[in-house]
């Protein structure tokens, strides 16, 4: 290195150069200006020089105390118990430095006070002024922090060997000397205090907690003991300045050897446990139980509690709980069902049921009626077992209590007259009645009950003089069969007509043989022949041509033929060989019933089997009841009828239908629970045709492949029309869907054709006609869809419509009121106005009318006007009389003025 000058070297350097001459003159250099060269030796010399010189002046520090701040985050327990403890541990640590001979006569002290310790080769007094200081920013006592540098954690045992790893600092003898004794004193009476109570408090714990809690318990001992100066046994209780709830200052820590060598590492949960341990027995043993809880020593019990608090949660609504073992029910499944009945019997919501009534494919409400086949693979899909009960079951029952036996002997036929209307049944039947019947009774019959029997010479025949056609459909659209002849009348000067041909067919569905009655054969245009071979090309063949019926040629104004008829039907009857059971309880048909007023049900039945009895229990379709009174024919009070009689009874408890069979029973119960099993079936069997008849249920049902055909029933107002609507119909079907007209005739809607429909299950399509009221009626009962229709082309597009299975939003037409035409005035200020009494429902002003004349549209328009007395009114109501002026009509007395409002309605599948 090259030699510098004094100059350079001090500006090198940073002291002034005057300074640094100085100094070189006192290094006992020769350098004088600020321009002599300095060499390396020269250099070294100077700094020995004032390395020397600095020692002197900086003198060595007697003393080092260092301090040390750590801060640890406690995190104590968890879920909502979960607390942040931040512990800050201050340490302070003075170091000494002492001269070699003062170390000396200390250590000789410290070895002389040593003897009266424990350990006499401890460095007892190593750490005299070591003083840690704890500051626990927590309600928590804070843990122990002991003056083990190296350690975040206050830990007992890396401070208990802390004395060796100190490093080499002297104790100052003296002091240390006086308090360690002062500390030891103090040390042995605490020692002494507390073993005592831990005693005591052993004994508490360990009543209360199980092992687990023991061994942790065990943890905490340690821990305590380093609060106390030394604490000589494991079970060291708490420490006393615990108590204070003053920080702990510690002037000395000692322990005993045993205790290092307990082995566990404690860690931070004993240390604050044993907080737990010490502030337990003080502080009362809910907060003891509480920071057990938060310390974690008990997991189990909190996760104990989280789950009974969540259960209880959960569980709030109700205590019920559910069984988990499904019970199996044995599921009575009759022929139809409702979705709630069905869902009774399984004991399960019927929401359950819909729901698996969905994933079947099946759109069902509460209400509705379910097929036996549907609810049997319901039951099977919700796992229960379905039990097929037939309907039938307790007719059964009712069938083998019933038994007729017993001598046959022969009886008389009974007959039912059939024919078109017009053709002259009423007279006919009028004319046998009074000829055979009435015949020498003053007065004529009092009493007409719609059925006699007439004598002749070949035995009595019994008559049916019920509105043939109604009776007898009626009769067989519930399956009973009363009749043995029919008797059809046809008018010669007619001929054939449609509802000849319905009898025909119903004859021949029913198996009855036929007689005809060749009316009104008086009359001039009268023509047998041409009935004869109308007839015959109908299948029905008279015996003079060859055939088996026999054709009678009759006139019910003359009276002749009438005896022929009677014989006929007389020979007719033998050739059936009719018999029947006379000595046995009563078995029959119920031809009609109605309720009177003070006498109750009025009943007229036909004894079919056996013999009727006053007093007899009756059970009549849904009805049930003792005979109380019984009249024939002639209002005469009989006791007993036999077999072929129609007799009145008065005492059922409600109407039976007409074609209702009736037996006679013994027990009362078992009538009782036929009747209301009968009733409840047909609720059922109606909720179920309800559904089924519905021309809306006509495209879901050939979708499912059910119905390939379209039942109608075509009534209209003139034969041209009927015609045309006829043959569209039949043109609108294809391979798959046809349209099938059950029956046809010109004229209005009549019981008839409701119950035709009900058997054929076809709605009625009325094109400009009506349904009369009885016909309504029974419609309505018996859930058969009449549809009115004025446009051909509108009725076409609907059964088409339905038959493609498009059904568009329908218009829906409601009669809302009828009005029937009383009287017709003409004022010059109103033109003509027809008085009026509303017979239906309500009149409104501004809806759309059609004037009905006989059951047939004749007008169809608005109103020009609706009174009451002088007021203008809105509506009329039913039962009220107004005033109607029809816009540009003409109405007569006897019509009616049919109210109707057209809606659209979306359809629902
Ligand atoms: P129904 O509708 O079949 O009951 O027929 P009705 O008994 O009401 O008779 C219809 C019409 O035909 C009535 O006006 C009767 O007077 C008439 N009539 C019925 N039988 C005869 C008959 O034998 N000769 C004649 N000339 N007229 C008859
Ligand atoms: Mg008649």
């Amino acid at each position: 290195m090259a030699e510098v000058t004094v100059s350079e070297l001090a500006t090198s350097v940073g002291v002034p150069t005057e300074r640094l001459l100085r100094q070189m003159q006192e290094a006992g250099l020769s350098h004088k200006s600020a321009d002599a060269s300095v060499s390396d030796d020269e250099k070294q010399k100077l700094l020995a020089y004032l390395k020397t010189s600095h020692g002197d002046s900086v003198a060595q520090p007697k003393k080092i105390t260092l301090q040390r701040k750590t801060t640890t985050t406690l995190k104590t327990g968890s879920g909502s118990g979960r607390k942040t403890v931040n512990v800050e541990v201050r340490k302070k640590r003075t170091y000494v430095k002492r001269d070699p001979d003062e170390l000396a006569a200390e250590e000789a002290e410290a070895n002389a006070a040593a003897q009266a310790e424990f350990e006499p080769e401890e460095p007892v007094a190593a750490e005299p002024e070591a003083k840690p200081e704890t500051e626990v920013k927590a309600e928590t006592p804070a843990p122990e922090p002991e003056a083990a540098p190296s350690e975040p954690e206050p830990e007992v045992v890396a401070e208990q060997a802390e004395p060796e790893a100190e490093p080499k600092p002297e104790p100052e003898a003296a002091s240390a000397r006086s308090f360690v004794d002062d500390i030891e004193e103090k040390r042995q009476a605490a020692i002494e205090r507390r073993k005592a109570e831990d005693a005591k408090r052993e004994a508490e714990l360990k009543a209360k907690e199980d092992a687990r809690k023991r061994e942790s318990e065990q943890k905490t001992k340690p821990a305590p003991a380093a609060t106390a100066p030394a604490t000589p046994a494991p079970d060291d209780g708490p420490a006393p300045i615990k108590d204070d709830g003053r920080p702990h200052k510690r002037k000395e820590q000692r322990r005993p050897a045993d205790e290092d060598d307990e082995g566990k590492p404690h860690r931070k949960r004993a240390g604050k446990a044993s907080k737990k341990a010490l502030s337990g027995p003080k502080k009362g043993s809910r907060r003891d139980l509480y920071e057990m809880a938060v310390e974690g020593e008990d997991q189990e019990l909190l996760a104990r509690r989280r789950t009974m608090r969540a259960n209880h949660k959960a569980s709030n609504k109700h205590a019920f709980k559910k069984p988990t073992t499904k019970i199996v029910h044995e599921v009575d499944v009759p022929e139809a069902i409702t979705v709630a009945d069905l869902a009774q019997r399984m004991t399960v919501k019927a929401g359950e049921v819909i729901k698996h009534l969905m994933k079947m494919g099946v759109m069902a409400t509460i209400n509705h009626s379910l097929d036996q086949e549907t609810a049997v693979l319901l039951v099977e899909e919700m796992g229960h077992k379905a039990r097929l009960v037939s309907a039938n079951q307790v007719e059964d029952q009712l069938e083998e209590l019933v038994v007729i036996e017993g001598e046959l002997k022969p009886r008389a036929p009974v007959v039912t007259v059939m024919g078109h209307v017009d053709h002259g049944k009423t007279s006919l039947l009028d004319y046998i009645r009074e000829a055979k019947v009435a015949s020498g009774e003053a007065g004529g019959i009092t009493q007409h009950i719609g059925a006699y029997r007439v004598p002749t010479s070949r035995g009595e025949i019994a008559f049916l003089d019920t509105p043939g056609h109604a009776a007898f459909t009626a009769m067989r659209a519930r399956g009973a069969q009363c009749t043995d002849v029919v008797v059809l009348v046809v008018a010669a000067d007619d001929g054939v007509m449609p509802q000849t041909e319905e009898a025909i067919n119903h004859s021949r569905a029913a198996e009855v043989p036929m007689v005809v009655a060749i009316n009104k054969c008086d009359k001039e245009s009268a023509d047998p022949d041409r009935v004869k071979n109308e007839l015959s090309a109908k299948g029905v063949i008279p015996e003079d041509w060859g055939g088996d019926t026999q054709f009678i040629e009759v006139s019910a104004h003359t009276g002749q033929g009438i005896d022929e008829l009677l014989e006929a039907i007389a020979l007719q009857a033998e050739i059936l060989e009719l018999t029947a059971v006379e000595d046995s309880p009563a078995k029959g048909v119920v031809i009609e019933s109605r309720i009177e007023k003070g006498r109750g049900v009025v009943a007229t039945l036909l004894v079919q089997q056996g013999t009727l009895k006053h007093g007899d229990l009756v059970l009549a379709g849904q009805s049930y009841g003792r005979v109380r009174a019984m009249s024939d024919e002639r209002a005469q009070q009989v006791k007993q009828v036999g077999p072929s009689s129609p007799v009145e009874i008065l005492g059922l408890d409600a109407a039976p239908s007409a074609g209702d069979e009736f037996v006679v029973l013994t027990d009362e119960r078992k009538a009782r629970d036929v009747a209301e099993h009968r009733a409840e079936k047909e609720r059922q069997t109606r909720l179920q045709r309800q559904q089924a008849a519905k021309l809306e249920n006509m495209f879901s049902n050939m979708e499912s492949g059910q119905a390939k055909t379209l039942s109608v029933v075509v009534k209209a107002d003139v034969r041209g029309s009927l015609e045309a609507i006829q043959s569209a119909l039949l043109d609108l079907g294809n391979e798959e869907v046809q349209v099938n007209i059950v029956s046809s005739g010109v004229g209005g809607i009549t019981e008839n054709d409701v119950n035709l429909s009900m058997t054929a299950d076809a709605i009625i399509l009325g094109f400009n006609v009506r349904a009369d009221a009885p016909s309504r009626r029974l419609a309505e009962t018996e859930n058969v869809e009449i549809r009115y229709y004025s446009i051909i082309y509108q009725l076409l597009d609907e059964i088409k419509s339905a038959l493609g299975g498009m059904l568009d939003p329908e218009r829906v037409e409601t009669i809302v009121g009828i009005a029937e035409v009383r009287e017709v005035f003409s004022s010059p200020k109103f033109g003509q106005v027809a008085g009026c009494m509303v017979v239906e429902g309500t009149v409104y002003r501004n809806k759309p009318i059609r004037v009905l004349r006989d059951n047939v549209v004749i007008f169809e328009g608005e109103l020009e006007s609706l009174r009451r007395f002088k007021d203008d009114v809105n509506e009329v109501r039913n039962g009220m009389e107004c005033g109607i002026g029809v816009k540009n009509y003409d109405v007569k007395v006897g019509d009616q003025i049919e109210v109707f409002e057209v809606k659209e309605v979306a359809r629902e599948l």
